[in-house]
């Protein structure tokens, strides 16, 4: 039960086979038999998620139910939920309470899907191993002395290990595909604008974006529906109309022009990860897909770029936490800027800490226009890769992550080795495009994602490629076996 695709839940629910109750019930106790090992929820609210399957099953008997009525989902601990506690992972936000709902929350509820609860993350969204969590490191289903991948690794190894039908992520640099990739699931990081972000704490704000995850392309096709669309309260959130996402799946894919960035496989890359990288592509062309050599130059500096805006937005958001406003406030301040020393040294851990002092400098007065100006003007020129790519290619594709999950521990003394996890990711975010991750085969048991790459608003075309892709290998219904239990 806990492996079929949100297509199958639906037709069973709507057929009568088994209730939303039945099926929420079922997934509750999987998280209570098997989530000590995995620490993917942060919360879970069985009570809230018995009550709305219960309105669902109402609506599903009188034949009003609509695609997802019934389908319980995760969310991410970085959207606001009106009476659950969201924390972002942090012991700054471990009390806090929202008196909203995020938008995409707003949205799911609105087509009747159930909450299981909320799923643990990086803090505040930085980290690429989820281990930078006030709550402890999620283990990777398919091996638990490896990282989840990050920042939504409880999103990610949930729905792995079938302790979610699907979930929400959220992906700054990197940090829906990276997990999804580490962690054998499917996700999708939309463009930029394409949802909204109202109730999603920020990180990055003009990076950060909001996608599904989940066991194929089609039932990321059928969440991203939902999450989808204009909202007046995101000034970013782009008016357009929203296509039928499940409409154009099994379109051919003959004569589609699949960009090969040659940069995407130099040095740093793992031979195992190549290998299973080439096989995906051959299996493209066998399929009448076309292969196009083509250059990014400019993707060798989207890290060192990355790692002056993200920390220079971050470190403008995360001035909110005050111990004043939300969340952790220090014992007995001595006075104002004690409180604010306190509550912020005691409430943030230590990666975001560096993360806001990284920023502050690259922002102070002397340095703005060595650092911040300097890295927008490389963002320009990252961006324009893209342009010039897409206009030979369809789509472009490549590795998501250069290797396979790493062991717990293993990169937490070294940054920079952190930061180069995304190192195929984060180009997308600066240039704000649409992309994926697929699972495209295993090295020594652990999960290799492909990452597909497309124009903007191209989300229906990425959908398409990436279920004929799972029409053609079987890679997607793969499931960790301590887990298929
Ligand atoms: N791993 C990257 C970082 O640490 C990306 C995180 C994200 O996408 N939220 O910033």
């Amino acid at each position: 039960m806990q492996n079929k695709t949100l297509a199958e839940l639906a037709t069973g629910l709507h057929a009568k086979q088994f209730t939303s109750v039945e099926l929420t019930q079922m997934y509750l106790d999987r998280i209570a038999r098997f989530d000590k090992e995995i620490n993917s929820y942060v919360t879970v609210t069985p009570e809230k998620a018995l009550a709305q399957a219960a309105a669902a099953d109402t609506l599903l008997r009188s034949g009003r139910g609509g695609p997802l009525t019934g389908i319980p989902i995760a969310h991410k601990d970085i959207f606001c939920t009106d009476g659950i506690r969201t924390s972002c992972g942090s012991r700054m936000l471990d009390n806090f309470i929202a008196p909203y709902d995020a938008s995409v929350v707003t949205r799911c509820y609105q087509a009747n899907m159930v909450v299981l609860g909320k799923t643990n993350m990086d803090e505040f969204a930085m980290g690429s191993s989820n281990e930078t969590s006030y709550y402890g490191p999620v283990k990777n289903p398919w091996d638990l002395a490896a990282v989840p991948g990050g920042s939504s690794g409880g999103s990610a190894a949930a729905v792995a290990a079938g302790l979610a039908p699907v979930a929400t992520g959220t992906d700054t640099g990197g940090s829906i595909r990276q997990p999804a990739a580490l962690c054998g699931i499917t996700g999708l990081k939309p463009t930029y604008g394409l949802v909204s972000r109202y109730g999603m704490i920020a990180f990055a704000s003009s990076l950060d974006q909001a996608g599904p995850m989940a066991r194929s392309a089609r039932d990321c096709a059928m969440l991203l529906q939902v999450m989808a669309g204009f909202d007046a309260r995101d000034s970013t959130s782009l008016e357009r109309l929203v296509p039928d996402y499940q409409a154009t799946l099994d379109r051919d894919i003959r004569g589609l022009k699949i960009g090969v960035p040659v940069e995407f496989f130099e040095q740093g890359l793992d031979a195992g990860v190549e290998q299973v990288i080439r096989d995906a592509l051959k299996a493209f062309e066998a399929r009448g897909a076309v292969l196009v050599d083509i250059r990014l130059p400019n993707s060798k500096l989207s890290v060192p770029t990355y790692y002056v805006v993200a920390p220079a937005e971050c470190s403008s958001n995360l001035s909110r936490f005050d111990g004043v406003r939300f969340g952790y406030r220090c014992q007995e301040p001595a006075d104002l800027l004690d409180l604010y020393r306190r509550s912020r040294g005691e409430g943030f851990g230590a990666e975001v800490k560096r993360r806001i002092m990284i920023g502050t400098y690259a922002l102070s007065a002397g340095y703005y226009d060595a650092y911040y100006l300097k890295a927008q003007q490389l963002r320009q020129l990252i961006s324009e890769d893209f342009v010039h790519a897409f206009k030979q290619v369809d789509v472009i594709m490549g590795p998501t992550s250069p290797t396979v999950a790493f062991n717990l521990g293993e990169r937490t003394e070294d940054p920079v080795t952190m930061y180069l996890s995304d190192i195929y990711t984060i180009a997308v975010n600066l240039a704000g495009l649409p992309g994926m991750s697929v699972p495209a085969g295993f090295v020594a048991g652990r999960p290799v994602g492909l990452q597909l790459i497309g124009n903007y608003f191209q989300e229906a075309r990425l959908l398409n490629v990436a279920h004929q892709y799972q029409q053609m290998t079987g890679w997607h219904q793969q499931v960790p076996p301590a887990f298929a239990r």
